[in-house]
């Protein structure tokens, strides 16, 4: 009896395709409207507060324009233009490098004090929730997991870059793929523990893995099915560890393509009627809250339960092979 989200950053129901990755289209999914930023692309460091909160940009503060912290920092974007016309090509590197370095490790890194701070309620006040690497709702600031320190060590990997398509190049793609991945697999991993364990009702855990592939894949748009290939199999088990009373949400922010963030997200669920009335990102809080509070998933004692029905099965067995049954 839980209920497990998972934020799939960069999601692009254009890129979902139902044949080839049953478990990103799960029994009903569909396209969802996303917002924009001042910058003029959704921003990952706006739209999971906003999914989380059900508020506009605007309302929940955690916008482009006031903050100093995100990847898509208009200061990342000023400093790389402006470095193009006056700063000769060493220093422009190092300027990059510096900007780089000291930006991502404050990425996304707003507590979850924030919200209670400026009375902004989220999906998470009402109910048992496990929340896992979402974007500024940071519950242990000190608290940081495999995807952190990739993500915070990614040296010539994924740097800035005005001049490629999607304003990111990597040194090696390849191997940058790998790391990405791992990220995925170390967020859905964890997803799993907690449901296995049965300790919440609410599970939602974050994932930035197939945003970053998309942001160097633009001229090597196999490396982005490949990341659509494998979030799928890791999806799938994360799938088969629910059991009839447990549900999957998978959510995204924006989509992704030819290295740029598009004007789409998706959401997708094993029950159309987690998902029926969400339009847009600001839905999806409400859509939680409903399901929450419509079924029951609070944590059962599914150790004991598994027990207790193996026993049955060993029982009826031993009555069977009896000629009792
Ligand atoms: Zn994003």
């Amino acid at each position: 009896m839980v209920l497990v989200v998972l934020g799939i950053d960069a999601l692009d129901p254009e890129l979902v395709e139902p044949a080839r990755h049953p478990n990103l289209a799960l029994d009903t999914h569909h396209a969802i409207a996303t917002i924009n930023s001042v910058e003029g692309e959704p921003s990952t460091h706006e739209l999971w507060p906003t999914i989380i909160t059900g508020l506009e940009p605007a309302e929940h503060g955690l916008t482009l324009d006031d903050d100093g912290v995100a990847w898509e920092n208009p200061l990342l974007n000023v400093g790389s233009r402006l470095a193009d016309y006056v700063l000769p090509d060493s220093v422009q590197s190092r300027l990059g490098a510096w900007i780089l370095t000291n930006t991502t490790a404050d990425a996304f890194r707003t507590p979850a004090s924030y919200y209670a701070e400026r009375g902004i309620e989220t999906v998470f006040d009402a109910f048992d929730a496990t929340t896992i690497g979402i974007p500024n709702y940071v519950v242990d600031p000190d608290e940081t997991d495999r995807e952190h320190q990739l993500r915070q060590n990614m040296g010539d990997l994924f740097e800035r870059d005005p001049d490629a398509k999607g304003g990111h190049t990597s040194a090696d793609p390849v191997e940058f793929y790998e790391q990405c991945l791992e990220m995925v697999m170390i967020r859905l991993a964890r997803a799993r523990r907690h449901l296995r364990g049965g300790d919440s009702e609410l599970v939602f855990a974050y994932t930035s893995g197939l945003d970053l592939v998309g942001h160097i894949a633009y001229d090597n748009l196999g490396l982005q099915r490949e990341a659509y290939d494998e979030l799928d199999d890791f999806v799938g088990e994360v799938r088969a560890d629910l059991d009839d009373t447990d549900e999957l949400l998978l959510v995204s922010d924006h989509g992704l393509q030819d290295g740029v963030h598009t004007h789409e997200a998706m959401v997708a669920a094993t029950d159309e009627d987690i998902i029926e009335r969400i339009e847009s990102v600001l839905d999806v809080r409400a859509a939680i809250e409903g399901e929450l509070t419509g079924v029951d998933h609070r944590p059962d004692d599914r150790a004991v339960e598994r027990t207790g029905s193996d026993q049955g099965d060993a029982v009826r067995e031993q009555l069977e092979d009896l000629g009792y049954m």
